[in-house]
């Protein structure tokens, strides 16, 4: 009997593979254009780091967490998201001594979600974060960044940029009370899922996609007449910047972001290309977080994008027809055949055998994965010291030793 996956996980492989390094290939060269260093932490993690932060109410922390006590006792958690992690090395590690510190980092997170096209259980995630900065400048430049990734790997898909306001801290406060008074009051014109966040957490009923509920979404308070005067010239810079560099946006006033910690700009960038997960990357303002983690009262700006989703527009991966194939005639030959095999991969050369002692299937292989050459090593070049080498496109080949082949084949 074949062992399965876990459902929601998949394994990596072939073109797949490909795009996921080509991804976190542009991933690590727009974060050095930005100025952004790399910061790795565990995929597991102690539970309380998420449970406060996320919200103990929020989907993710009810229902979604993988959480189990290990061996000692303690409660562990596979991390369902980057930034509390991030933050909590940042403080641990002293990064937080010169700011802004502005990281990154690339790799799994894990939520036990119901599994469909784009929604896994264990998925890959880009992250960047910028702590310590209120600065606007710092809302465009962490847009700015997700807009250049995406427009370079995705040049042909039609992605809309969607940003909104969620004011200060207390103004959300008051916001949620408001929403879950007016929620309240027409909780009969409700779908069985929002009312049970009524009262937990009413910014998310914004967002569903309920045809009854967006009906009463519509005659909802928005945020927008709660917001004060500092939060509404926050918000007026970031889009001034974004105007400025013709970045296209859609202001959106049910845009709330899943998790608890956002206040401010927040943003997603979706495509219509990719059905009901059409969500690539989502982030936003979390001033307070830092503070809420055991740091100091730092603000803090950052996205997260999905590697599978972004990964699922992406064309193929070219392949690679520069590999230089082998044919080794004989396995007395093998050790004269491996002096050139070894010298090509050191100089960058791709190079493959398929292991048979037959010119012929050796060349088919060739063929099939379009090599530019084949490197023919039979009784004659032995005795020679020699390597025939074939140009498969044009068929014409020539006899060379070592300290020819390396320049022919450049
Ligand atoms: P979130 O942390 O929920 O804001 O998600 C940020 C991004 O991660 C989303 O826009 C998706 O691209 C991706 N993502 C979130 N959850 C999943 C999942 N279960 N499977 C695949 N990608 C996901």
């Amino acid at each position: 009997m074949k062992i399965q996956p876990i459902r929601g996980t998949h394994d990596l492989f072939g073109n797949e593979i490909k795009k996921y390094n080509q991804i976190k290939e542009e991933v690590n060269s727009i974060a050095n254009n930005f100025n952004f260093s790399e910061l790795q932490t565990p995929i597991f993690e102690s539970s309380n780091l998420f449970f406060k932060p996320l919200g103990e109410q929020s989907d993710v922390v009810l229902k979604e967490m993988y959480t189990f006590v290990d061996r000692g006792g303690d409660s562990l958690t596979l991390r369902p998201e980057y930034t509390t992690p991030m933050i909590r090395a940042a403080i641990f590690n002293n990064l937080l001594n010169i700011l802004p510190c502005k990281v990154f980092g690339v790799g799994p997170m894990f939520r036990r979600e119901r599994p469909q096209k784009g929604r896994y259980r264990q998925f890959n995630q880009i992250n960047f974060e910028n702590f310590g900065t209120e600065n606007p400048f710092a809302d465009v430049e962490i847009i700015l960044l997700a807009k250049n990734l995406l427009s370079n790997l995705l040049p042909k898909i039609d992605i809309k940029l969607q940003i909104n306001t969620l004011g200060d801290r207390s103004t959300l406060k008051k916001f949620k009370k408001e929403l879950t008074n007016f929620f309240n009051k027409n909780s009969q014109l409700l779908s069985k899922e929002s009312k049970n966040k009524i009262f937990t957490n009413p910014l998310r009923i914004l967002d569903s996609k309920n045809e009854d509920d967006k009906k009463l979404i519509l005659q909802a308070p928005v945020i927008k007449e709660f917001i004060n005067s500092k939060a509404v010239d926050h918000y007026d810079s970031v889009k001034n910047s974004l105007n400025n560099l013709n970045i296209e946006y859609i202001e959106q006033n049910s845009l709330v972001r899943g998790l608890d910690y956002y206040c401010h700009t927040v943003f997603e960038f979706k495509t219509s290309s990719l059905g009901s997960q059409d969500t690539l990357i989502g982030g936003g303002r979390y001033d307070g977080l830092i503070k809420t983690l055991g740091g100091k009262d730092l603000p803090g700006v950052g996205w997260a994008g999905g590697i599978e989703r972004i990964a699922m527009l992406m064309d193929d991966v070219k392949l690679n027809t520069s590999s230089i194939h082998f044919a080794i005639l004989d396995e007395k030959f093998k050790d004269h055949a491996l002096v050139a095999y070894n010298l090509l991969s050191k100089n960058n050369f791709s190079v493959y055998w398929n292991f048979k002692y037959n010119l012929k299937k050796s060349l088919s292989t060739a063929n099939s994965a379009q090599a530019m050459y084949l490197v023919i090593i039979g009784e004659d070049e032995f005795n020679k010291k020699k390597f025939t080498v074939k140009n498969l496109k044009s068929s014409e080949q020539t006899l060379e030793d070592i300290d020819n082949i390396i320049s022919l084949l450049k």
